[in-house]
């Protein structure tokens, strides 16, 4: 609890990397930001290798100059650190039974989200360094951001220090990213699971809710599907606001709406005093995140995702939200605007 300790250049080091081979599992999204990225930082193409399967990932990363490997036990073999960046939810299968086996016994593992780390999913030796280093920006940001000589929001941590340098490779790689400049955030892959999970499956759930409910009620006092549509979402009205709150505030950005609606939204969220959400959000916190019931349930389920039709859960979550009066008065309203009614 309490201010989190922020790293910039000055704290990094990055003659901790040299001679090391850095190996990219994945050149998607963060793979081919954070690859360029480092390369740019002055770390040698020969000590940079990409393993990928053959497909167009790969061959990007071959027309970027880089050299690539598709023979994950070799690539695992001479990593000295590997950044994990493929999804998720493949990262255990395929770190598990191609990766760990071979590699290095004090190599650094570095992973871009918590999940996998927070709940075991990952299998690690005692020496080998576990960190985190998590760009909050999506790759093509954390590319262009770095490109423009600006930095990007990041989280880093050392999760298992097997060398006794876990740190100063993080803050290395960190740096080499470009993710120092900014200065990046200490966390830990628990603190990064929980929000994540926590603004999923708590926080987001809700605003959707209330966004369901508010239209019901308001379409029933007879509002029109335009006028609600337009006032609610497709005028991009609370984007701005989110984006203002970034900028001046949280409270701070309401100055720049009318009296009328600064008075209304102060007094009326001052008055809900909050507490049945506050136990409704511990309780999914603590007892479905935190405490592992969610993972559990989704490994469960997992395989399912990659069906067709029906036999995918997805699928029926949804067909189940398209019922939403709010989904089918927006479908009315754009194919109206289309001029298609
Ligand atoms: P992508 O979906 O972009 O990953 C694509 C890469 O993964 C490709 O190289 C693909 O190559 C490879 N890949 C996919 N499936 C497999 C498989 N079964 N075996 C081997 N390689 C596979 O991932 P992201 O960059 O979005 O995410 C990577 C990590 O970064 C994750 O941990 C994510 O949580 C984290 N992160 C992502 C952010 C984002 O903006 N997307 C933001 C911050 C963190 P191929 O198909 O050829 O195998």
């Amino acid at each position: 609890m309490g201010q989190a300790k922020i790293y910039y250049d000055s704290d990094a080091d990055l003659g901790v990397l040299s001679n090391k081979k850095i190996v990219f599992l994945g050149f998607g999204n963060q793979g081919s930001a954070q690859a360029q990225n480092l390369r740019d930082s002055g770390i040698p193409n020969d000590q940079i290798l990409i393993a990928n399967r053959v497909d167009s990932y790969a061959e990007t990363a071959k027309a970027k100059g880089f050299h690539v490997e598709h023979d994950f036990a070799a690539a695992a073999a001479i990593a000295d650190v590997l950044f994990i960046l493929i999804p998720d939810q493949v990262q255990p299968g395929v770190f598990n039974e191609q990766f760990s086996p071979k590699m290095k016994n004090n190599a650094t593992i570095v992973v871009a989200s918590g999940y996998n780390v927070f709940f075991n999913l990952l299998k690690f030796r005692p020496g080998q360094d576990v960190v985190m280093v998590a760009p909050r920006m999506i790759g093509s940001s954390v590319r262009s951001l770095h490109e423009k000589g600006h930095g990007f929001p990041c989280f880093v941590s050392v999760e298992q220090n097997g060398t006794g340098k876990g740190l100063d490779i993080a803050l290395a790689l960190s740096r080499a990213i470009g993710a120092t400049k900014q200065g990046a955030i200490a966390s830990s892959v628990r603190e990064e699971t929980a929000m994540d999970l926590f603004a999923e499956q708590a926080l987001w759930p809700n605003i959707i809710m209330m966004f369901r409910e508010a239209f019901n009620v308001l379409k029933d006092a007879g509002c029109s599907d335009e006028a609600l549509c337009y006032e609610m979402w497709m005028s991009k009205e609370p984007a701005e606001i989110f984006e203002r709150a970034a900028d001046d505030g949280f409270v701070a950005q309401l100055k720049h709406h009318s009296t009328v609606s600064q008075y209304g939204q102060l007094s009326g969220s001052l008055k809900l005093g909050g507490e049945a959400m506050r136990e409704h959000f511990k309780d999914i916190l603590y007892n479905q995140i935190l405490n592992g019931k969610f993972c559990k349930a989704f490994s469960q389920i997992e395989d399912d995702l990659e069906k067709e039709g029906d036999a995918n859960p997805l699928n029926e979550l949804y067909r189940r939200s398209e019922e939403m009066e709010l989904v089918k008065a927006e479908k009315r309203v754009k194919a109206r605007l289309a001029g298609l009614l």
